[in-house]
C-alpha cells in the first residue's frame, strides 16, 4: 500500500514537472507609470497586469505568460525614453506590449510595434488609432462614446450648456459633441477649468463665472484625479443646488467618494462601463481579492478593468488561435531586420472575435475600434449612486422605469456557506449545557463562542457547524518541523475552516493564519490565592495603644496614686473625724493610706469607682484630672479597639512577578501556566531576566504546567502555587473562586481572535462584523452574561468578604488571660497574707499557729455566716470566750480609743 502510493505520488509529481517543462513561455510586455499612490485599497497597473497573467497561467496548461515590465515616469521623457523601453522589451522577446499610458509615449511604442510585428494594447482614450494594424485598443472609441454623450443630452433637452474642460485632450474628446450640439441648435458655452499655477489648482474663478452667467447646465470633462477637487470648489461656489445639472464624461465617476455630494441634490449623472453587477467581474475581482485582500472594488478605474480585460482576451487568442506547440519563436532584438510574424495575427483574432470580460461585451467593428459596448447611465442620489438607464450603439439610450441601486454583491458574501468550526471545552468560550436531555450537534455547546459565532452567522447569514478539538490546545509551533499544533494545526489542515477559543493573536500565529479583529483585548498577569492571615497577637487588646502610651498611663497611674496619698497626709481637710457624733475625736483618720490611694486611682481608671472620695480642694483637683486623662485614654482605646481587633494581618508571599521570581524559592512558591500556550509562548526567548528565570522553571518543571486553565485553577486554590493565565480568564475565575485573585498587572497586551486559513476572503467580512458588534455593544453585553452572570458569575463580588469578620476568641484571648493571671496572683496574695496573719496572731496572741489556723479552717467552713471570732490573747485560766467585751482588743489591733462596742455573731444575726 505505501509503495503504492509513493509511485503515485511520482508519478504525479514527475508529470506535473514534465507538464511545467512542457509550458511554452510567452513573455507579455508592458510600460506602466510608476504608482505614487500609497493607498492599498487602489489597484495599480502593474499589479493588475500582473494578477491578470497568473489568473491566465492558472488556466492554461500548455503555455506559460511570464510579465516583462518597464517603468515609465509620470511625465513623459520624451520620445527617446519611450523608444528604449520600447526596445528592452522587444529584446525581451516580448510578444504583445501592453501600454503606455502617456499618449506622446503611445506612438513610439506604436511604431516599433508595427516594424517589429508585436501586438501593440490600448486601454486609454486615443483621438484616433486605427492607423497600425498591429494597435487593439480597448477603449471605447471616441465617436461611439460622444453618441452616448449626445443620446444624453438630447434626452434631457437642453437647450444650452456650459463645457467645463481641462486641457486639450478633453477639448478633443468633446469637440465632435460640440458640433452635434450647434448642429440641433444648442447654445455652448466652453470654459477651462484649470487656471494659475498653484500646487492646488484653483477651479473657482471660472465656476463662479459660470454661476454668474445664470446657465444651469454642465459639462464637465477632467482626469477622474481631478474631478472630486472640481466638485469641491464647485459646491464652495454654490453650484451643488437642485437648480444645476452636472454631466461628467469620465467614466470613473463611481470611484471617487460622492458623499459630500449626495445629499446637496444637484443633478450629477455620468456614465460608466464596468457594471458592478456584471458575472465576470466578480469572478476576476474574486481572484484578485484573494492576492490582495485589502483591495476596494468599488476603486476599481475603466483603464485598470479594460488592462486585465485585455490581457485575459490576448491570452486567450494566444492559447487557442495560434498553435503554440509550432509556434517559431524568432530572436528579434530591436536593431535587427527581423520581426515576430504574431503580431498583426493576434491583433486580427482580437478584432474579429466576441468576449465577455469585466467591461462587458468586448466587439471591435470594421476599423478595428471597441463597439458595441454597453454603458450604464448612473445618477448621484441620496442612498449613493443609482443605474437609470443603459446606453448601446445598437438599442441608443434606454432609461429604467426604476432606478436600480448601485449595491455591489461582494463575492466573498458568507451568505449560505457553511463553516466547520473548531473550538474547545474551555470556560466560559464554550462548555457542554448543563441538562438532563441528550443533546446533539451544534445544541450540545453554549459559552461565549458559541454565542459570538451565532451572533456572526445571524449577521452574515452562513451557516456552521462545531468540531471540538478534546485536548485543548489552541496551537503552538514544533520548531524542528515548523508544524502547528492544535486549532492552529487543524485550521492549516483543512480540518476546520474556523477556529474559535480563548485563542491569542500572536506573532508567530499570524504568519500561519489569519485572524479577525481581535474580540477580546488582554495581557498576561498571575492567578493565586489571597494573602493568608496571621493568627492574631496574644496581647492584640494592647494594640490600639504603643507600648510608650501603656507605659505612661502606669507612671501616671503611680504618680497619681503617690499625689493622693501624699497631697491627702498634708491637706487638713482629708482627716476627718471617725465619730461624728463625737464632738472633740481623740484623733483624727485620713481615708487615703497609700493601699487606698492606689485603689482608689484604678477605680477610677477601670472607670468602677470606689467608696473613697476626696474631700480636699487639692485632692479633687488631682482627682479630676486624673479622671480627665482617662476619659481621653478610655475614649481612644474604645473607638480603636474594635478595628484593631478586627484587623487580620496578612501574610502576602509576592505582589507581582518581580517579587513572584525574588521569593519563590525561598517561600516555596511554584509557578506555572498552560502548556504549550500563549502564555507559555510569551515568556520563551525573552530578554528580561525576570521572563527568563520564568521560562528557565516552565523549562524544569513540566509538572508545574497544565492541560488547561482548570487545572491551574485548582492548584492555584489548594496549593502555593502561581498561575501565570490570561487577565480575562483571571476576571473570569476570581468571579467565581473567592480565594484567588489577580498579582500585579498585565505583563503584555494582546487579543483573541477567530482564526482561519491564510488569505481567507472571508477574513474581512467577520472582523467587520465584530467590529460593528463591539461599536453596538453586543460584543460587551455577551461577556458581561457569560462573565458575570451566568455559571456562577458575580459571585465573589460585593460578598462577605468585604464585610467586617466576627472577632473570634483568638482576638481577644490576651484579655481573658491577663483576667486569670490576676486571680492567680490573688490567690497567691491571699494566701500569703493569710499566713502572715497567722505568724502575726502568733507573736501578739501567743496563739499556736496550728490553734489560730484551726480556727481560721473553722470559720471558713461555715459558709452559713459571715462573721468569725475576733482573736484575743489567750488568758492564764484558758477562758476562750470571744464574746466578752474586752476594752483593748479589737480585731484590726487598734489602739484602744473610747468605747468601741465588740461584734459579735449574735449581734450581726440580729
Ligand atoms: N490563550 C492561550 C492560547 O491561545 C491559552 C491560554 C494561555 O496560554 O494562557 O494559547
Amino acid at each position: 500500500m505505501w509503495c503504492f502510493s509513493l509511485i503515485v505520488f511520482f508519478v504525479t509529481c514527475s508529470q506535473f514537472l514534465a507538464q511545467e517543462e512542457d509550458r511554452k513561455e510567452i513573455f507579455l510586455g508592458g510600460i506602466f507609470t510608476e504608482s505614487s499612490d500609497l493607498d492599498d485599497s487602489v489597484l495599480t497597473d502593474e499589479e493588475a497586469f500582473n494578477f491578470a497573467i497568473d489568473i491566465a497561467n492558472r488556466e492554461y496548461t500548455d503555455v506559460k505568460f511570464t510579465a516583462v515590465i518597464e517603468e515609465s515616469d509620470a511625465r513623459s521623457n520624451g520620445p527617446f525614453d519611450s523608444r528604449l523601453k520600447s526596445c528592452s522589451l522587444v529584446n525581451q522577446q516580448a510578444l504583445v506590449i501592453f501600454g503606455p499610458k502617456n499618449e506622446e509615449e503611445i506612438d513610439i511604442v506604436q511604431s516599433i510595434c508595427d516594424y517589429k510585428d508585436l501586438a501593440h494594447v490600448i486601454t486609454r482614450w486615443v483621438y484616433n488609432s486605427a492607423d497600425y494594424r498591429s494597435v487593439i485598443n480597448f477603449y471605447p472609441h471616441s465617436a461611439y462614446l460622444t453618441s452616448a454623450y449626445f443620446s444624453v443630452l438630447m434626452l434631457w433637452e437642453w437647450k444650452s450648456f456650459t463645457v467645463f474642460y481641462e486641457d486639450d485632450e478633453s477639448i478633443l474628446r468633446l469637440a465632435d459633441l460640440l458640433n452635434l450640439a450647434k448642429n440641433e441648435g444648442i447654445i455652448v458655452t466652453v470654459k477651462q477649468l484649470y487656471e494659475g499655477l498653484n500646487e492646488t489648482p484653483v477651479y473657482r474663478t471660472t465656476l463662479k463665472e459660470a454661476v454668474r452667467s445664470g446657465e444651469k447646465n454642465f459639462i464637465i470633462d477632467c482626469k477622474i484625479e481631478n474631478l472630486e477637487e472640481v466638485l469641491i470648489q464647485a459646491q464652495q461656489v454654490g453650484l451643488m443646488t437642485s437648480d444645476y445639472n452636472f454631466f461628467i464624461t469620465n467614466l470613473d465617476l463611481q470611484t471617487i467618494d460622492l458623499e459630500p455630494f449626495q445629499y446637496s441634490e444637484a443633478n450629477i449623472t455620468g456614465l460608466r462601463i464596468l457594471d458592478p453587477l456584471n458575472e465576470m467581474f466578480h469572478v476576476k475581482a474574486g481572484a484578485i481579492l484573494r492576492q490582495k485582500p485589502n483591495f476596494n472594488l468599488m476603486k476599481m478605474r475603466t483603464e485598470t478593468a479594460l488592462l486585465i480585460d485585455a490581457v485575459s482576451v490576448i491570452t486567450q487568442v494566444i492559447n487557442r488561435k495560434l498553435s503554440i506547440k509550432d509556434m517559431e519563436m524568432v530572436d528579434i532584438t530591436c536593431n535587427s531586420p527581423k520581426s515576430s510574424r504574431h503580431g498583426y495575427t493576434i491583433a486580427n483574432h482580437v478584432k474579429t472575435s466576441k468576449y465577455d470580460e469585466m467591461t462587458g461585451r468586448i466587439e471591435f467593428d470594421g476599423n478595428g475600434f471597441r463597439s458595441n459596448f454597453n454603458l450604464d447611465i448612473i445618477e448621484l442620489t441620496q442612498e449613493g449612486i443609482s443605474k437609470i438607464g443603459t446606453w448601446n450603439m445598437s438599442k441608443g439610450l434606454v432609461m429604467l422605469s426604476h432606478k436600480v441601486e448601485d449595491v455591489v454583491e461582494d463575492p466573498f458574501s458568507l451568505r449560505n456557506k457553511t463553516f466547520k468550526v473548531i473550538t474547545c471545552l474551555t470556560d466560559p468560550y464554550c462548555m457542554l449545557k448543563e441538562t438532563s436531555i441528550q443533546l446533539f450537534g451544534n445544541d450540545r455547546f453554549e459559552g461565549f463562542a458559541i454565542d459570538l459565532i451565532h451572533e456572526l452567522s445571524l449577521m452574515e447569514g452562513f451557516n456552521y457547524t462545531f468540531i471540538l478539538r478534546e485536548d485543548k490546545q489552541n496551537g503552538d509551533k514544533n520548531q524542528s518541523t515548523g508544524e502547528w499544533s492544535g486549532m492552529i494545526g487543524d485550521v492549516i489542515d483543512g480540518v476546520a475552516d474556523l477556529a474559535i477559543a480563548d485563542l491569542t493573536i500572536t506573532a508567530g500565529r499570524e504568519e500561519a493564519v489569519d485572524f479577525t479583529s481581535p474580540f477580546m483585548n488582554l495581557g498576561i498577569s498571575i492567578l493565586a490565592q489571597k494573602p493568608g492571615t496571621a493568627p492574631p497577637s496574644f496581647f492584640s487588646f494592647a494594640d490600639p495603644f504603643a507600648l510608650d502610651t501603656w507605659i505612661m498611663i502606669a507612671l501616671a497611674y503611680a504618680v497619681v496614686s503617690v499625689s493622693f496619698f501624699i497631697l491627702s497626709r498634708i491637706c487638713p481637710d482629708e482627716w476627718t473625724n471617725p465619730y461624728p457624733c463625737v464632738e472633740e475625736p481623740e484623733f483624727l483618720i485620713n481615708q487615703f493610706s497609700l493601699s487606698n490611694s492606689f485603689w482608689y486611682a484604678v477605680g477610677s481608671l477601670m472607670q468602677q469607682g470606689t467608696e473613697l472620695a476626696p474631700i480636699g480642694v487639692p485632692t479633687r483637683m488631682v482627682a479630676g484630672m486624673w479622671w480627665f486623662l482617662i476619659l481621653i485614654m478610655v475614649s481612644s482605646y474604645t473607638a480603636s479597639l474594635a478595628a484593631f481587633l478586627a484587623n487580620e494581618n496578612t501574610i502576602t508571599l509576592f505582589t507581582d512577578v518581580d517579587t513572584l521570581v525574588e521569593n519563590y524559592q525561598e517561600k516555596g512558591i511554584r509557578m506555572g501556566a498552560k502548556a504549550k500556550g500563549a502564555t507559555e509562548g510569551f515568556f520563551r526567548g525573552k530578554d528580561r531576566e525576570v521572563y527568563k528565570t520564568i521560562a528557565k522553571y516552565m523549562e524544569e518543571h513540566r509538572e508545574d504546567m497544565v492541560g488547561d486553565n482548570k487545572d491551574g485553577v485548582k492548584l492555584a486554590k489548594t496549593e502555593n502555587y502561581a498561575f501565570f493565565m490570561e487577565s480575562i480568564s483571571i476576571e473570569y475565575e476570581t468571579q467565581r473562586h473567592c480565594e484567588l485573585q489577580q498579582y500585579g498587572g498585565l505583563l503584555d497586551d494582546k487579543g483573541y481572535g477567530i482564526a482561519m486559513r491564510k488569505n481567507s476572503t472571508y477574513r474581512k467580512t467577520l472582523s467587520t462584523a465584530i467590529l460593528k458588534m463591539q461599536s453596538s455593544g453586543q460584543l460587551d453585553k455577551l461577556k458581561r452574561t457569560w462573565w458575570e452572570e451566568k455559571r456562577g458569575g458575580g459571585q465573589c463580588v460585593g460578598g462577605g468578604d468585604d464585610e467586617t469578620p466576627a472577632l473570634d476568641v483568638r482576638n481577644v484571648e490576651g484579655v481573658f488571660y491577663v483576667t486569670i493571671g490576676g486571680t492567680i496572683c490573688a490567690i497567691f496574695l491571699v494566701l500569703l497574707e493569710f499566713f502572715a496573719s497567722l505568724l502575726k496572731l502568733k507573736k501578739k496572741y501567743k496563739i499556736p499557729i496550728r490553734e489560730a489556723l484551726n480556727n481560721e479552717k473553722k470559720a471558713f467552713i461555715d459558709f452559713s455566716s459571715n462573721v468569725k471570732p475576733a482573736p484575743k490573747a489567750k488568758s492564764k485560766s484558758g477562758s476562750k470566750s470571744s464574746g466578752e467585751s474586752g476594752k483593748t482588743n479589737n480585731n484590726t489591733g487598734a489602739p484602744t480609743y473610747g468605747f468601741i462596742p465588740t461584734i459579735t455573731k449574735d449581734t450581726l444575726d440580729e
